[in-house]
């Protein structure tokens, strides 16, 4: 255990800090520092937001969404089509997506994936909300944008099986090569993906 290099209060940050992804204690003890440089500009007005956020933060109890209202504002957007609903494991898949300018629907916030080995049965994800959003009348389209991992494939044919007494098309995500990928450096997987899932030019 190496030895504290400051008061408890500077431990406390860096291991809280620690504690995000992608930190190391290293990262953590460098982000502390700049914070703590920073004091002014960086540390107070950080603490401030991470206040306001703490306080504010709610799930949306339409799609599962984070937000500071409920319902959140991808739900509260006139702009976007109500018929379509794209179903993501996670905020950050949201999010993702979101940056990519590519959605102009609505989101469904599964909130994990199936998993036998980590014990996530149906029940703990967010389904039965999900099956009473597609069972809306005017909803036509659900995207499983779910991620290419054995525990998201068996989540997108649950989710599949769940779904098929209503009359929806059900559609995924294409799986293949990433734009500006070479074909020599993808794996199997990948290419066998890309081969089955080819589409007209
Ligand atoms: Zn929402």
């Amino acid at each position: 255990m190496p030895q504290a290099v400051a008061g408890p209060e500077i431990e406390r940050l860096i291991q809280l800090l620690a504690r995000m992804p992608g930190l190391g204690p290293r990262s953590a003890r460098r982000a502390a520092l700049q914070l703590i440089k920073k004091r002014e500009t960086l540390l107070a007005p950080l603490a401030d937001a991470m206040r306001v956020a703490s306080e504010r933060i709610v799930v949306c109890q339409t799609c599962g969404n984070v937000d500071t209202r409920d319902p959140c504002t991808i739900c509260c957007d006139e702009g976007r089509d109500p018929a379509i609903l794209v179903v993501v494991e996670d905020v950050s898949d949201l999010w993702a997506l979101e940056r990519s300018g590519a959605v102009t629907a609505r989101y469904h916030v599964l909130g994990g994936v199936l998993s036998a080995l980590d014990g996530v049965r149906p029940e703990h994800l967010n389904l039965d909300s999900l099956v009473a959003r597609a069972a809306e009348p005017a909803m036509r389209e659900i995207i499983l944008a779910l991620n290419a991992t054995v525990d998201g494939q068996t989540t997108a044919h649950y989710v599949t099986e769940s779904l098929k007494a209503h009359n929806l098309k059900v559609t995924r995500l294409a799986h293949g090569v990433p734009v500006g990928g070479e074909l020599d450096y993808l794996d199997e997987g990948t290419l066998t993906a890309a081969i089955r899932s080819r589409t007209p030019f």
